[in-house]
Protein backbone atom coordinates (compact mmCIF):
# COMPACT_ATOMS: atom_id res chain seq x y z
CA UNK A 1 0.00 0.00 0.00
CA UNK A 2 1.16 3.52 -0.58
CA UNK A 3 2.47 5.49 1.92
CA UNK A 4 0.14 8.39 3.47
CA UNK A 5 1.93 11.67 3.39
CA UNK A 6 -0.46 13.75 4.19
CA UNK A 7 0.96 15.91 7.68
CA UNK A 8 -2.22 16.06 9.48
CA UNK A 9 -3.18 12.53 8.39
CA UNK A 10 0.48 11.37 9.90
CA UNK A 11 -0.02 14.34 13.39
CA UNK A 12 -3.10 12.22 14.17
CA UNK A 13 -2.29 9.10 13.55
CA UNK A 14 0.60 9.44 16.15
CA UNK A 15 -1.59 11.07 18.33
CA UNK A 16 -4.31 7.94 18.05
CA UNK A 17 -0.91 5.01 19.10
CA UNK A 18 -0.57 7.69 22.10
CA UNK A 19 -3.79 8.09 23.10
CA UNK A 20 -4.44 3.85 22.91
CA UNK A 21 -0.90 3.60 25.36
CA UNK A 22 -2.45 6.51 27.58
CA UNK A 23 -5.83 4.94 27.44
CA UNK A 24 -7.03 8.44 27.18
CA UNK A 25 -10.68 9.43 27.36
CA UNK A 26 -12.42 8.79 23.86
CA UNK A 27 -14.08 12.32 23.91
CA UNK A 28 -10.83 14.15 25.14
CA UNK A 29 -9.01 12.06 22.42
CA UNK A 30 -11.67 12.81 19.53
CA UNK A 31 -11.26 16.70 20.59
CA UNK A 32 -7.58 16.17 20.96
CA UNK A 33 -7.53 15.27 16.94
CA UNK A 34 -8.90 18.59 15.17
CA UNK A 35 -7.73 22.08 15.31
CA UNK A 36 -9.82 24.52 17.93
CA UNK A 37 -10.17 27.18 15.20
CA UNK A 38 -8.13 28.28 11.90
CA UNK A 39 -8.73 31.14 9.52
CA UNK A 40 -8.43 31.15 5.96
CA UNK A 41 -8.58 33.92 3.99
CA UNK A 42 -6.80 35.92 0.70
CA UNK A 43 -3.93 38.45 0.79
CA UNK A 44 -4.10 41.08 -2.55
CA UNK A 45 -0.43 41.78 -3.38
CA UNK A 46 0.25 45.29 -5.69
CA UNK A 47 3.27 43.57 -7.51
CA UNK A 48 6.30 45.77 -8.78
CA UNK A 49 4.79 45.51 -12.18
CA UNK A 50 1.57 47.11 -11.04
CA UNK A 51 -0.69 44.24 -11.19
CA UNK A 52 -2.33 42.34 -8.18
CA UNK A 53 -1.77 38.58 -7.14
CA UNK A 54 -3.90 37.46 -5.15
CA UNK A 55 -2.07 34.98 -2.38
CA UNK A 56 -3.61 32.54 0.38
CA UNK A 57 -3.03 32.58 3.83
CA UNK A 58 -3.88 30.19 6.83
CA UNK A 59 -3.62 30.39 10.56
CA UNK A 60 -4.26 27.19 12.60
CA UNK A 61 -4.69 27.72 16.65
CA UNK A 62 -4.82 24.63 17.41
CA UNK A 63 -5.00 23.96 20.82
CA UNK A 64 -5.32 26.97 23.39
CA UNK A 65 -5.51 25.11 26.46
CA UNK A 66 -2.22 25.56 28.43
CA UNK A 67 -2.17 29.36 27.29
CA UNK A 68 -2.23 31.53 23.91
CA UNK A 69 -1.49 29.27 20.86
CA UNK A 70 2.04 29.78 19.80
CA UNK A 71 4.21 28.81 16.70
CA UNK A 72 5.53 30.39 13.36
CA UNK A 73 4.04 31.56 9.76
CA UNK A 74 5.56 29.66 6.74
CA UNK A 75 6.13 30.98 3.11
CA UNK A 76 6.18 27.80 1.11
CA UNK A 77 4.91 26.99 -2.54
CA UNK A 78 3.60 23.49 -1.58
CA UNK A 79 1.81 25.13 1.91
CA UNK A 80 -1.43 23.52 2.58
CA UNK A 81 -4.47 23.81 5.27
CA UNK A 82 -3.26 20.04 6.20
CA UNK A 83 0.48 21.06 6.45
CA UNK A 84 -0.55 23.95 8.64
CA UNK A 85 -2.89 21.93 10.81
CA UNK A 86 -0.21 19.11 11.42
CA UNK A 87 2.44 21.90 12.13
CA UNK A 88 -0.19 23.39 14.57
CA UNK A 89 -0.91 20.34 16.34
CA UNK A 90 3.39 19.58 16.72
CA UNK A 91 3.29 23.00 18.03
CA UNK A 92 0.58 22.19 20.51
CA UNK A 93 2.66 18.77 21.86
CA UNK A 94 5.79 21.01 21.73
CA UNK A 95 4.70 23.89 23.94
CA UNK A 96 3.73 20.91 26.56
CA UNK A 97 6.66 18.54 26.59
CA UNK A 98 9.03 21.79 26.96
CA UNK A 99 6.64 23.10 29.85
CA UNK A 100 5.89 26.04 28.47
CA UNK A 101 2.72 28.21 29.72
CA UNK A 102 1.65 28.49 25.83
CA UNK A 103 -0.58 26.56 23.56
CA UNK A 104 0.12 25.47 19.79
CA UNK A 105 -0.49 27.18 16.24
CA UNK A 106 0.55 27.83 12.76
CA UNK A 107 0.43 29.50 9.79
CA UNK A 108 1.32 29.49 6.31
CA UNK A 109 0.91 31.24 2.59
CA UNK A 110 1.15 29.66 -0.26
CA UNK A 111 3.85 31.82 -2.41
CA UNK A 112 7.30 31.37 -3.40
CA UNK A 113 9.46 34.18 -1.43
CA UNK A 114 12.33 33.49 -4.02
CA UNK A 115 10.23 35.00 -6.55
CA UNK A 116 9.48 38.28 -4.42
CA UNK A 117 11.06 41.21 -4.52
CA UNK A 118 11.88 42.85 -1.56
CA UNK A 119 8.77 45.32 -1.95
CA UNK A 120 6.42 42.69 -2.63
CA UNK A 121 7.52 40.26 0.54
CA UNK A 122 6.90 43.66 2.79
CA UNK A 123 3.65 43.86 1.30
CA UNK A 124 2.53 40.43 1.31
CA UNK A 125 3.91 40.25 4.97
CA UNK A 126 1.54 43.28 6.00
CA UNK A 127 -1.34 41.76 4.16
CA UNK A 128 -0.97 38.47 6.36
CA UNK A 129 -0.92 40.56 9.56
CA UNK A 130 -4.25 42.89 8.23
CA UNK A 131 -5.76 39.83 7.92
CA UNK A 132 -5.03 38.36 11.33
CA UNK A 133 -4.37 41.14 13.28
CA UNK A 134 -8.09 40.90 15.06
CA UNK A 135 -7.66 36.98 15.84
CA UNK A 136 -4.16 37.26 17.21
CA UNK A 137 -2.58 38.94 20.60
CA UNK A 138 -0.37 38.56 23.94
CA UNK A 139 -3.51 36.84 25.59
CA UNK A 140 -4.33 34.94 22.10
CA UNK A 141 -2.05 33.88 19.36
CA UNK A 142 1.62 35.08 19.15
CA UNK A 143 3.48 34.06 15.80
CA UNK A 144 7.15 33.61 14.79
CA UNK A 145 9.44 33.03 12.40
CA UNK A 146 9.17 29.41 10.15
CA UNK A 147 10.79 28.58 6.84
CA UNK A 148 11.44 31.19 4.32
CA UNK A 149 10.31 34.03 7.19
CA UNK A 150 12.52 36.10 9.22
CA UNK A 151 13.02 38.60 11.84
CA UNK A 152 12.72 41.24 9.29
CA UNK A 153 9.10 39.66 8.11
CA UNK A 154 8.18 39.63 11.95
CA UNK A 155 9.47 43.47 12.50
CA UNK A 156 6.83 44.27 9.24
CA UNK A 157 3.94 42.20 10.77
CA UNK A 158 5.00 43.68 14.30
CA UNK A 159 4.95 47.45 12.70
CA UNK A 160 2.01 46.26 10.96
CA UNK A 161 -0.51 45.59 14.02
CA UNK A 162 1.13 48.28 16.39
CA UNK A 163 0.03 50.71 13.08
CA UNK A 164 -3.53 48.66 13.18
CA UNK A 165 -3.90 48.65 17.32
CA UNK A 166 -2.29 52.20 17.47
CA UNK A 167 -0.16 51.12 20.62
CA UNK A 168 3.34 48.97 20.95
CA UNK A 169 3.13 45.73 21.84
CA UNK A 170 6.33 43.91 20.54
CA UNK A 171 5.09 40.44 22.78
CA UNK A 172 3.26 39.68 19.62
CA UNK A 173 5.31 38.37 17.60
CA UNK A 174 8.29 36.59 18.21
CA UNK A 175 12.03 35.94 17.05
CA UNK A 176 12.08 39.70 16.12
CA UNK A 177 15.16 41.68 15.66
CA UNK A 178 16.49 42.79 18.64
CA UNK A 179 16.15 47.04 18.21
CA UNK A 180 12.24 46.18 18.10
CA UNK A 181 12.13 43.68 21.38
CA UNK A 182 13.97 40.25 19.93
CA UNK A 183 15.86 38.41 22.46
CA UNK A 184 19.50 37.41 22.67
CA UNK A 185 19.97 34.25 21.30
CA UNK A 186 16.50 33.52 19.51
CA UNK A 187 18.11 32.99 16.25
CA UNK A 188 20.57 30.12 17.28
CA UNK A 189 18.03 28.43 19.70
CA UNK A 190 16.19 26.45 17.65
CA UNK A 191 19.61 24.78 16.31
CA UNK A 192 21.22 25.59 20.06
CA UNK A 193 18.56 23.50 21.84
CA UNK A 194 18.94 20.75 19.19
CA UNK A 195 22.61 20.27 20.10
CA UNK A 196 21.98 20.12 23.94
CA UNK A 197 19.25 17.32 23.12
CA UNK A 198 21.92 15.40 20.91
CA UNK A 199 24.10 16.08 23.95
CA UNK A 200 22.01 14.44 26.41
CA UNK A 201 21.03 11.44 24.05
CA UNK A 202 24.55 10.91 23.31
CA UNK A 203 24.87 10.68 26.63
CA UNK A 204 21.83 8.14 27.49
CA UNK A 205 23.55 6.13 24.36
CA UNK A 206 27.00 5.93 26.05
CA UNK A 207 28.45 7.75 23.12
CA UNK A 208 31.25 10.05 23.42
CA UNK A 209 30.73 12.74 21.17
CA UNK A 210 34.56 13.72 19.95
CA UNK A 211 34.97 14.31 16.44
CA UNK A 212 32.01 12.43 15.89
CA UNK A 213 30.49 11.97 12.19
CA UNK A 214 27.22 14.55 11.42
CA UNK A 215 25.38 15.22 8.30
CA UNK A 216 22.86 17.68 8.20
CA UNK A 217 20.04 18.16 5.78
CA UNK A 218 18.73 21.93 5.19
CA UNK A 219 21.27 25.08 5.46
CA UNK A 220 18.49 27.65 6.63
CA UNK A 221 18.21 29.35 10.12
CA UNK A 222 18.30 25.82 11.28
CA UNK A 223 20.43 23.71 9.64
CA UNK A 224 23.02 26.89 8.93
CA UNK A 225 23.33 27.20 12.61
CA UNK A 226 23.53 23.61 13.46
CA UNK A 227 26.58 23.57 11.15
CA UNK A 228 28.05 26.91 12.90
CA UNK A 229 27.76 25.63 16.47
CA UNK A 230 28.40 21.68 15.95
CA UNK A 231 31.86 21.48 16.76
CA UNK A 232 31.45 23.00 19.96
CA UNK A 233 29.46 19.94 20.85
CA UNK A 234 32.16 17.61 19.51
CA UNK A 235 30.96 16.84 15.94
CA UNK A 236 32.34 17.17 13.05
CA UNK A 237 29.80 17.79 9.75
CA UNK A 238 31.41 15.77 7.26
CA UNK A 239 27.91 16.91 4.65
CA UNK A 240 25.41 19.30 4.41
CA UNK A 241 22.58 19.89 1.68
CA UNK A 242 20.20 22.48 0.72
CA UNK A 243 17.02 22.35 -1.87
CA UNK A 244 19.40 22.27 -4.34
CA UNK A 245 22.08 19.53 -3.58
CA UNK A 246 24.01 18.33 -1.18
CA UNK A 247 28.15 18.63 -0.37
CA UNK A 248 30.69 15.75 0.89
CA UNK A 249 34.17 16.22 2.46
CA UNK A 250 35.25 13.55 4.83
CA UNK A 251 37.38 15.28 6.99
CA UNK A 252 34.62 17.64 7.83
CA UNK A 253 33.19 20.88 6.18
CA UNK A 254 34.46 24.34 7.64
CA UNK A 255 30.72 26.23 8.76
CA UNK A 256 33.01 29.53 7.97
CA UNK A 257 33.46 28.61 4.89
CA UNK A 258 30.54 27.33 3.61
CA UNK A 259 28.03 29.91 4.92
CA UNK A 260 29.98 32.47 3.23
CA UNK A 261 29.82 30.60 -0.30
CA UNK A 262 26.14 30.33 0.50
CA UNK A 263 26.15 33.62 1.55
CA UNK A 264 27.94 34.51 -2.13
CA UNK A 265 25.87 32.47 -4.56
CA UNK A 266 22.79 31.26 -2.46
CA UNK A 267 23.59 27.87 -2.36
CA UNK A 268 25.73 25.02 -0.89
CA UNK A 269 26.86 23.17 -4.15
CA UNK A 270 30.11 24.14 -5.71
CA UNK A 271 31.92 25.04 -2.37
CA UNK A 272 35.43 25.02 -2.60
CA UNK A 273 36.82 21.15 -1.61
CA UNK A 274 33.62 19.40 -1.53
CA UNK A 275 32.23 16.88 -3.18
CA UNK A 276 28.90 16.93 -4.72
CA UNK A 277 26.37 14.61 -4.04
CA UNK A 278 22.49 13.97 -3.92
CA UNK A 279 19.96 14.72 -0.85
CA UNK A 280 19.44 11.08 -0.80
CA UNK A 281 23.07 10.06 -0.25
CA UNK A 282 23.46 12.40 2.17
CA UNK A 283 20.31 10.62 4.42
CA UNK A 284 21.87 7.31 3.71
CA UNK A 285 25.80 8.50 4.32
CA UNK A 286 27.73 6.00 7.13
CA UNK A 287 27.46 8.87 10.06
CA UNK A 288 27.28 8.60 13.86
CA UNK A 289 24.44 11.71 13.44
CA UNK A 290 22.04 12.27 11.05
CA UNK A 291 20.20 15.83 11.56
CA UNK A 292 16.84 16.58 9.42
CA UNK A 293 16.63 19.95 9.69
CA UNK A 294 14.71 20.78 6.06
CA UNK A 295 10.85 20.05 5.85
CA UNK A 296 8.81 17.21 6.71
CA UNK A 297 8.04 13.36 5.02
CA UNK A 298 12.03 13.34 4.08
CA UNK A 299 13.08 9.52 5.87
CA UNK A 300 10.32 7.79 4.80
CA UNK A 301 9.30 3.75 4.25
CA UNK A 302 11.13 3.88 0.86
CA UNK A 303 14.55 5.02 2.07
CA UNK A 304 14.54 4.79 5.94
CA UNK A 305 16.32 0.97 5.85
CA UNK A 306 19.06 2.51 4.39
CA UNK A 307 19.60 5.42 6.99
CA UNK A 308 23.42 4.20 9.42
CA UNK A 309 23.30 7.35 12.16
CA UNK A 310 22.70 5.73 15.49
CA UNK A 311 20.94 8.84 16.47
CA UNK A 312 18.31 10.80 14.31
CA UNK A 313 18.19 14.45 15.46
CA UNK A 314 14.95 15.91 14.18
CA UNK A 315 15.76 19.51 13.84
CA UNK A 316 12.96 19.49 11.23
CA UNK A 317 8.91 18.59 11.84
CA UNK A 318 8.06 16.03 10.71
CA UNK A 319 10.49 14.74 8.91
CA UNK A 320 9.98 10.77 9.55
CA UNK A 321 6.92 9.22 8.43
CA UNK A 322 5.46 6.76 10.68
CA UNK A 323 6.40 3.38 8.20
CA UNK A 324 9.83 5.13 8.80
CA UNK A 325 10.03 5.27 12.78
CA UNK A 326 8.93 1.62 12.93
CA UNK A 327 11.87 0.87 10.31
CA UNK A 328 14.58 2.78 12.26
CA UNK A 329 13.07 1.53 15.78
CA UNK A 330 13.55 -1.64 15.12
CA UNK A 331 17.04 -1.40 13.72
CA UNK A 332 17.48 0.39 17.19
CA UNK A 333 18.42 3.97 16.20
CA UNK A 334 17.61 6.69 18.68
CA UNK A 335 15.09 9.12 17.25
CA UNK A 336 15.41 12.41 19.08
CA UNK A 337 11.66 13.29 18.11
CA UNK A 338 10.72 16.65 16.14
CA UNK A 339 8.59 18.47 18.57
CA UNK A 340 11.08 17.70 21.65
CA UNK A 341 14.33 18.11 19.10
CA UNK A 342 13.49 21.59 17.45
CA UNK A 343 12.22 22.92 20.49
CA UNK A 344 14.33 25.59 21.42
CA UNK A 345 12.82 28.19 19.28
CA UNK A 346 9.75 28.44 20.99
CA UNK A 347 11.21 28.21 23.98
CA UNK A 348 13.11 31.40 23.23
CA UNK A 349 10.16 32.99 22.14
CA UNK A 350 8.24 32.07 25.25
CA UNK A 351 11.83 34.00 26.87
CA UNK A 352 11.45 36.85 24.61
CA UNK A 353 7.60 37.31 25.49
CA UNK A 354 8.28 37.30 29.07
CA UNK A 355 11.51 39.87 28.89
CA UNK A 356 8.74 42.12 26.32
CA UNK A 357 6.35 41.89 29.30
CA UNK A 358 8.49 43.61 31.36
CA UNK A 359 10.81 45.35 29.37
CA UNK A 360 14.01 44.40 30.97
CA UNK A 361 16.59 41.75 28.66
CA UNK A 362 18.45 39.06 29.46
CA UNK A 363 22.32 38.67 28.24
CA UNK A 364 22.82 35.70 26.35
CA UNK A 365 24.31 33.81 28.32
CA UNK A 366 20.68 33.82 30.61
CA UNK A 367 18.91 32.69 27.63
CA UNK A 368 21.45 30.00 27.01
CA UNK A 369 21.23 28.95 30.27
CA UNK A 370 18.13 28.99 30.81
CA UNK A 371 17.38 27.43 27.36
CA UNK A 372 19.63 24.08 28.42
CA UNK A 373 17.90 23.32 31.37
CA UNK A 374 14.43 23.73 29.93
CA UNK A 375 15.25 21.57 27.25
CA UNK A 376 17.60 19.03 29.20
CA UNK A 377 14.53 18.67 31.56
CA UNK A 378 11.94 17.99 28.24
CA UNK A 379 14.59 15.39 27.61
CA UNK A 380 15.11 13.60 30.38
CA UNK A 381 10.76 13.66 30.86
CA UNK A 382 10.59 12.01 27.81
CA UNK A 383 13.79 9.36 27.95
CA UNK A 384 12.16 8.56 32.07
CA UNK A 385 8.89 7.80 30.10
CA UNK A 386 10.18 5.90 26.88
CA UNK A 387 11.84 3.35 29.84
CA UNK A 388 9.05 3.04 31.71
CA UNK A 389 6.85 2.76 29.68
CA UNK A 390 8.49 0.22 27.25
CA UNK A 391 7.54 2.70 24.24
CA UNK A 392 10.05 4.49 21.65
CA UNK A 393 10.99 7.84 22.13
CA UNK A 394 7.69 9.07 19.75
CA UNK A 395 5.67 7.81 21.87
CA UNK A 396 7.06 8.70 25.01
CA UNK A 397 7.14 12.37 23.90
CA UNK A 398 3.34 11.91 22.91
CA UNK A 399 2.39 11.15 26.31
CA UNK A 400 3.91 13.60 28.15
CA UNK A 401 2.69 15.92 26.25
CA UNK A 402 -0.93 14.77 25.41
CA UNK A 403 -1.16 14.52 29.27
CA UNK A 404 -0.45 17.69 30.04
CA UNK A 405 -2.56 19.10 27.48
CA UNK A 406 -5.46 16.81 28.27
CA UNK A 407 -5.21 17.83 32.08
CA UNK A 408 -5.42 21.71 31.13
CA UNK A 409 -8.71 20.68 29.29
CA UNK A 410 -10.35 18.56 32.19
CA UNK A 411 -9.17 21.73 34.55
CA UNK A 412 -11.06 24.05 32.21
CA UNK A 413 -14.28 21.48 31.76
CA UNK A 414 -14.03 21.71 28.53
CA UNK A 415 -14.22 17.90 28.22
N1 LIG B 1 8.73 27.97 14.01
C1 LIG B 1 9.38 27.45 15.17
C2 LIG B 1 8.88 26.06 15.48
O1 LIG B 1 8.41 25.34 14.62
C3 LIG B 1 9.28 28.40 16.35
C4 LIG B 1 7.90 28.74 16.78
C5 LIG B 1 7.82 29.87 17.80
O2 LIG B 1 8.85 30.36 18.22
O3 LIG B 1 6.70 30.22 18.14
O4 LIG B 1 9.00 25.58 16.58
Amino acid sequence: MKENLNPFAIAQAQLDEAAAVLQLDPDMHAFLREPMREFHFTIPVRMDDGRTQTFKGFRVQYNDARGPAKGGIRFHPDETIDTVRALAAWMTWKTAVSDIPLGGGKGGVICNPRELSQGELERLSRGYMRNIARHIGITQDVPAPDVNTNPQIMAWMLDEYETLMGWHEPGVITGKPLPLGGSQGRTPATALGGLFTIREAARVKGMTLNDTTCAIQGYGNVGGNAHQLAAQFGLKVVAVSDEFGAIYNAHGLDPKVVSEHVRRTGKVINCPETEEISNSELLELPVEILIPAAIENQLTGQNADRVKAKIVAELANGPTTPEADNILNDKGVYIIPDFLCNAGGVIVSYFEMVQNGYQFYWDEGMVTERLDRKITTAFQAVDAMSLSKKVDTRVAAYLVAVDRVAEAVRLRGWV
